[in-house]
């Protein structure tokens, strides 16, 4: 018995090297795959994690119901980024790339009590900057930025923030969202700036659906009412920060529920 089920299995083995004429066909084609799968994982990383839905878009009058509601739940939001002037505000939030608001509050609160202006930063030095902000990540890089951010504030803007978008991008350290925030919160502008959670929130709700942070602060900036331009920034981050989660939204207890577009919202 034992010899025929050896016999079968050594009849089994043999039958991947039957195809022996085909043999010289096959290494050709391994050979030609292998540049497409060394190509792909950074075409993956392109994709955004969040792909805009085609939901049905939202009414003048339904917006202006949503925000009417976050205005009477909230009427004057507050950014959570603790700041002294329109420089700290700068400074703190180039600090907050990739860190969370309370952890950037831990490290400036000692921080801004001994600089909170460009000068006073500048005679800290670099080393010391460093060691103020070492619990927050990318601190050496972070550390630079604000050295190198405020010593342009002293050489081109008279140690003032200057008002302008394009001005404020121009600083080591400043992208597109800081402007939006600096200029909305310091100066009152209308910006939106668009952080992972009002990326979120534009996308699942269908209020501005887009495919990257630009597209949905351009979207949000043309569906919202002046008239609640200058808290949208802080309602909506504020929404996508404590309500509609990114793992569990908690659709039960959001004011806007049942103007939420999104199939899997939960009420
Ligand atoms: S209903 Fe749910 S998914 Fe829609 S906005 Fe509210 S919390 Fe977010």
């Amino acid at each position: 018995m034992a010899k025929i089920i050896r016999a079968q299995a050594a009849k089994k083995s043999r039958v991947p090297s039957v195809p022996a004429k085909s043999a010289k066909k096959p290494p050709r084609k391994p050979i030609a795959k292998k540049p497409a799968k060394a190509a792909s994982p950074p075409a993956a990383k392109k994709s955004p994690k969040l792909k805009p839905l085609k939901l049905k878009p939202w009414t003048s009058a339904e917006v202006y119901e949503a925000f009417s509601r976050f205005r009477k739940a909230s009427p004057e939001p507050k950014g959570e980024l603790e700041h002294l002037n329109p420089y700290t505000l700068l400074v703190a939030v180039v600090l907050s790339a990739q860190a969370t608001d309370a952890g950037v509050n831990r490290a400036t609160r000692a921080l801004f009590a001994v600089a909170d202006t460009p000068e006073k930063m500048l005679d800290l030095g670099e080393d010391t900057v460093r060691d103020y902000i070492k619990t927050i990540g990318l601190y050496r890089n972070k550390a630079k930025n604000v050295i190198a951010l405020s010593a342009k504030l002293i050489a081109e803007f008279g140690g003032e923030v200057p008002r302008t978008r394009a001005e404020i991008e121009m600083l080591p350290g400043a992208g597109r969202k800081t402007a939006n925030v600096v200029l909305n919160m310091a100066f009152g502008e209308h910006t939106m700036a668009v952080d992972t959670h009002v990326f979120r929130v534009g996308n699942r709700t269908g209020m501005a659906p887009g495919n990257n942070v630009l597209e949905v602060e351009l979207g949000l900036e043309k569906v919202i009412p002046s008239e609640f331009m200058l808290h949208a920034h802080h309602w909506l981050i504020l929404h996508g920060r404590y309500i509609c989660l990114a793992r569990k939204p908690r659709c039960d207890v959001c004011v806007i529920n049942d103007l939420c577009r999104w199939p899997e919202k939960t009420v």
